[in-house]
């Protein structure tokens, strides 16, 4: 076993604090990779705070790494050291099934394995994510990261990009559509310069005063403030897509209101339930849908994507001791626009 510095949660109330972890010994199809950088999910804080239910401790989050492979498998030609790769929300799953074989191995009928807070495929060894020196995973699950781009910068592509770049690709958004990105943080901005980056003219819907300067920066054409008075009704009716990004409640009845007819709404924040009202879809022949992070191949051709169209994350790189300070900032809406934790202030064994 490799013994590896991490950070873990030991309760659902505990803050996060220094721990060590056991990786596993790369096996034939495994590469043993360093981190250099992990992004700060609102997820990991979901599950760190045991939000979903059924967290598991101790828990070591983190699920947008950058490192470099420093071991390979013996069975492996694909990757070699040296080869700087990601990884995302998702370490194994089961290979055979429709998803998998789709290459949607986030739909996994058996269960994706997750990088942290679940379990490897033998179900019942806990996985360990990227809050930590080191990660053994198998090789399918590791994407290559386009040379040339700020690998701190590229970090939060691994969820946060990927989580906006599927929906707006399986959706369908094209040059000239108008798209809503709701919630300007780690998930919305990267929403925002991607939906950009395909010609779609976007505009944020933050419930923030503030964040009207960043979102035009950012690449969005305007900036509806869901506080100022009348909101919901002068923008009715506006847009043909919405990617709704919030971690918090609101009320979905009203953002779908803000959608042409036969327009789309879908979500990839996961609050706490909210009630629905079938009106708000039945008037005008809209869709709400949900979406998941995406496939490995997909990770890939976003990747490649984004280093193409030059569309990287806007991040606040911290050391991993500020790690509890930056989940405070995250849940007061206070991050601009992704924090990164820089791997070199984990001390290595
Ligand atoms: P984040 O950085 O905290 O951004 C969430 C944004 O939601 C905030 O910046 C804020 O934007 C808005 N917001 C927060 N509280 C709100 C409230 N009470 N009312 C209205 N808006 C509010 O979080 P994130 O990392 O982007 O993640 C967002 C959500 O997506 C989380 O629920 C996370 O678990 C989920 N997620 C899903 C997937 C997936 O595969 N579907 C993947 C990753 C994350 P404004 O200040 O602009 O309003
Ligand atoms: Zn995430």
């Amino acid at each position: 076993m490799i013994t590896t510095a991490a950070y873990a949660a030991l309760s659902a109330r505990s803050q996060l604090a220094p721990y060590t972890i056991q990786r596993r010994n790369p096996g034939p199809h495994d590469v043993l990779i360093d981190i250099l950088y992990c992004g700060v999910c609102h997820s990991d804080i979901h599950q760190v705070r045991n939000e979903w239910g059924g967290s598991i401790y101790p828990m070591v989050p983190g699920h947008e790494i950058v490192g470099t492979v420093v071991h390979t498998g013996t069975d492996i030609s694909k990757w070699k050291n040296g080869d700087i790769v990601g990884v995302g929300y998702f370490i194994d799953s089961c290979h055979e099934c429709a998803a998998c074989t789709e290459g949607e191995e986030q739909y996994c009928e058996a269960g994706m394995n997750t990088t942290f807070n679940g379990f490897e495929r033998d179900g019942k060894t806990p996985t360990y994510g990227g809050y930590s020196t080191r990660i053994t995973v198998n090789e399918d699950y590791v994407v290559r990261i386009p040379e040339g781009l700020p690998l701190e910068r590229v970090a939060p592509l691994m969820c946060a990009g990927i989580t906006t770049y599927s929906p707006l690709r399986h959706f369908g958004v094209k040059s000239g559509d108008s798209v809503a990105v709701v919630g300007l943080g780690g998930l919305g901005h990267m929403g925002v310069k991607i939906a950009r980056a395909m010609g779609a003219t976007v505009t944020v819907i933050s419930h923030s005063t503030g964040k009207r300067i960043d979102a035009l920066a950012l690449g969005a054409t305007d900036f509806i403030a869901t506080s100022e008075k009348g909101a919901f009704e002068i923008h009715a009716k506006r847009f043909d897509f919405i990617l709704d990004t919030v971690s918090a409640q609101h009320d979905y009845n009203a953002y779908l209101n803000l959608l042409r007819h036969d327009g789309t709404m879908v979500l990839v924040g996961i609050p706490d339930p909210v009630l629905l009202s079938a009106g708000s879809l039945v008037m005008r022949r809209l869709k709400l849908a949900g979406s998941l992070i995406g496939g490995i191949r997909e990770t890939q051709e976003m990747l490649d994507f984004c280093a193409e169209h030059g569309v990287v994350s806007d991040v606040e790189v911290i050391p991993i001791e500020k790690i509890n300070e930056a989940y405070e900032r995250i849940l007061k809406s206070d991050v601009h626009y992704r924090f990164v934790i820089d791997m070199a202030s984990l001390k290595r064994d």
